[in-house]
């Protein structure tokens, strides 16, 4: 029985695993949920699957919370402390990180020193201090498995083979909502028309992330690390249906892809039966009915973003986690009305560019570096 601590359990990626867990009762069990401030789809979800502890992100929120939820009796807690009580809740075996952001960090490196095994769905927390999570991981010999559609393809086209046999991955991408526009045209555009994405549904951040193509450039990063690559090892590729989530090439010339209507439930059940397979309800793939799958180059001067963080990627140090939270703030900054979509590249630029680098940083160094990226990137 897979015993699961839940992090993020309001948003995309937790609903969506919620509705796994649904599907396979007799498997899978929920024993802790964190969540932030979406109180009654929480609530919900607590009369639902009656976890053991649950986390919500300000004190404020318990007593509400302990009122919406009846007879329930498990524990409350709160605040960065409540996550990381989550993340490393003894009764867990399995602790899915899909909360956004830097914020996943403190959890994740909990629940790896805990001994449970990762879904990993924040991609932020290897981007942020990909180095130090990696490291932790093989020292307590924790598994970290893939949760991004990306990375879970690729972790699925590796079963079997030599690590040593790959002569490079190929990671598949949309283009996310303006792949059509120019960028004389994205000047203009706006926050609705940003959360449109041609194929997912998905959260708000990452809906704007692939737009600016910053969550390739998250996903390039988080792929370095999940599978020790040099980065001209790592290519990406225009994908306009995203069919294949991701390729392996190997040294023979051989590439292997996962293919799949998109659903972020299958990721997230391979997550958790792996090495098994699960029967899942989801569309079945109709190649028929897609008739042409389409490809182009990748434009890295349409797309500056994903061309800095691979900058940012072979630089390493501090400036990954700055590239990170100068982002998440500038995309805050745009979804509240404040900036222009192409304000965001500009700030986020603009503060990896004033950044001191420091090299091989340890945590605290990490999150200082994030601290001041905020600052900058706020008042920007
Ligand atoms: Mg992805």
């Amino acid at each position: 029985m897979k015993k699961i601590a839940l992090l993020g359990s309001t948003g995309s990626v937790g609903k969506n695993t919620l509705e796994v867990v649904r599907q396979h009762r007799a498997s899978f069990q929920i024993v802790a949920l964190a969540a932030g401030s979406n109180i009654e789809l929480l609530a919900r979800q607590i009369n639902e699957f009656q976890p053991e502890l649950v986390s919500v992100g300000r004190p404020e929120l318990v007593d509400e919370l302990r009122q919406l939820t009846g007879s329930w009796r498990g524990e409350i807690v709160c605040g960065a402390e409540g996550l990381i009580q989550a993340a490393s809740y003894p009764s867990a075996n399995f602790v899915m990180t899909a909360i956004i952001g830097s914020i996943g960090v403190a959890p994740t490196l909990a629940a790896i020193k805990a001994g449970k095994t990762i879904g990993l769905a924040n991609k932020e927390t290897l981007v942020t201090a990909g180095h130090i999570v990696m490291e932790t991981a093989k020292r307590h010999g924790t598994r970290i498995i893939p949760v991004d559609s990306e990375h879970s393809a690729i972790f699925q086209c590796l079963q079997g083979e030599r690590r040593a046999d790959v002569a490079r991955i190929i990671l598949t991408a949309s283009g996310g909502s303006f792949r059509h526009l120019t960028r004389r045209e994205l000047s203009h555009v706006t926050v609705d028309d940003a959360l449109k994405h041609p194929n997912w549904n998905m959260g708000a951040k990452i809906t704007v992330d692939s737009a600016t193509m910053m969550n390739k450039g998250f996903e390039v990063i988080e792929a370095r690390w999940l599978f020790d690559l040099a980065y001209d090892q790592i290519d990406c590729l225009l994908h306009y249906e995203s069919v294949i989530h991701s390729m392996v090439e190997y040294k023979d010339g051989a590439v292997m892809a996962q293919l799949g209507t998109p659903d972020m439930k299958v990721p997230i059940q391979y997550a958790l039966s792996y090495p098994q397979r699960m029967p899942l309800e989801t569309e079945p793939l109709d190649l028929v009915r897609f008739g042409k799958l389409h490809f182009a180059e990748m434009d890295y001067e349409r797309f500056p973003l994903l061309k800095l963080a691979y900058d940012c990627g072979r630089t390493g140090g501090t400036l990954p986690a700055v590239l990170n939270a100068a982002n998440e703030v500038a995309v805050a900054r745009f979804l509240r009305g404040e900036i222009p979509f192409l304000a965001i590249e500009q700030i986020v630029e603009r503060v990896c560019a004033a950044h001191r680098v420091q090299a091989d940083p340890d945590l605290e160094a990490i999150l200082e570096a994030d601290g001041w990226a905020r600052r900058e990137a706020e008042n920007c």
